[in-house]
């Protein structure tokens, strides 16, 4: 099964839109309690996929998310680069001849957001991306053995997200920058976190509009 390249470019150009709407939101986050720069580092990585998408027609889901995967991790700097570099990656070796479904998607962003615990040596409760990333990788999972209406798995992977993304606000940071704050970055959500759970929003966007 080939990719669809028109679908990928409206999934990476919601991803910046709501990236790009909440910029200074993101930017005063990342200023409290990190160093500023994580808004830069997803739009590098966001507009070099979307320099990317042209380039995969003809290729499957495997080779997409492999392709993707090492673009994002050779352009862009910083941790979340490394993490969403190894989130694709994991996910393209999961696809391997393997159609696109939901069963298939769930299996794969489980083992993208096992591998980016592995290359972060994180877990949930640490104050970052995956205290959203792993919360909707279980959902995605649930939703897949329970086979839910889409309009239903899409509320509830945003509920869940918007969830996780809150959490972050009392955690005391363990990994990352936010780390060497200690207690000081208690009351402050985390960059990371928010910027995940907007882009789950706009890519169950695009699937909530395009389903119909
Ligand atoms: P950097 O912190 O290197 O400047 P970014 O600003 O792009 O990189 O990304 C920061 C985000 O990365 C944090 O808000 C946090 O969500 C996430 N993060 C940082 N370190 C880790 C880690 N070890 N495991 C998981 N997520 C992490
Ligand atoms: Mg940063």
């Amino acid at each position: 099964m080939t990719v669809n390249t028109s679908q990928i470019k409206t999934f990476i150009q919601a991803a910046s839109t709501v990236i790009n709407a909440n910029a200074d939101e993101v930017t005063e986050l990342d200023q409290a309690i990190g160093d500023g720069d994580h808004v830069t580092n997803l739009q590098r990585g966001l507009s070099t996929l979307d320099g990317l998408a042209d380039s995969l027609a003809g290729l499957d889901w495997s080779a997409t998310f492999q392709k993707m995967g090492m673009s994002v991790m050779s352009t862009v700097g910083g941790a979340s680069g490394s993490l969403y570099g190894t989130l694709f990656i994991a996910m393209g070796k999961a696809m391997k001849d393997k159609d696109m479904s939901l069963c298939n998607m769930a299996d794969a962003f489980g083992q993208g957001v096992e591998a980016m615990k592995k290359r972060g040596k994180s877990d949930v409760g640490e104050k970052t991306m995956l205290d959203v990333l792993v919360p909707v990788a279980n959902a995605l999972h649930e939703a897949a053995e329970q086979t839910q209406a889409l309009p239903d798995v899409l509320a509830t992977l945003n509920q869940v997200a918007e969830q996780g993304c809150e959490s972050t606000r009392d955690m005391l940071p363990t990994k990352g920058r936010a780390s060497f704050l200690g207690e000081r970055a208690i009351g402050c959500i985390d960059a990371g976190a928010r910027t995940s759970q907007l882009m789950i929003a706009a890519i169950t966007g695009v699937l909530g509009e395009t389903a119909v």
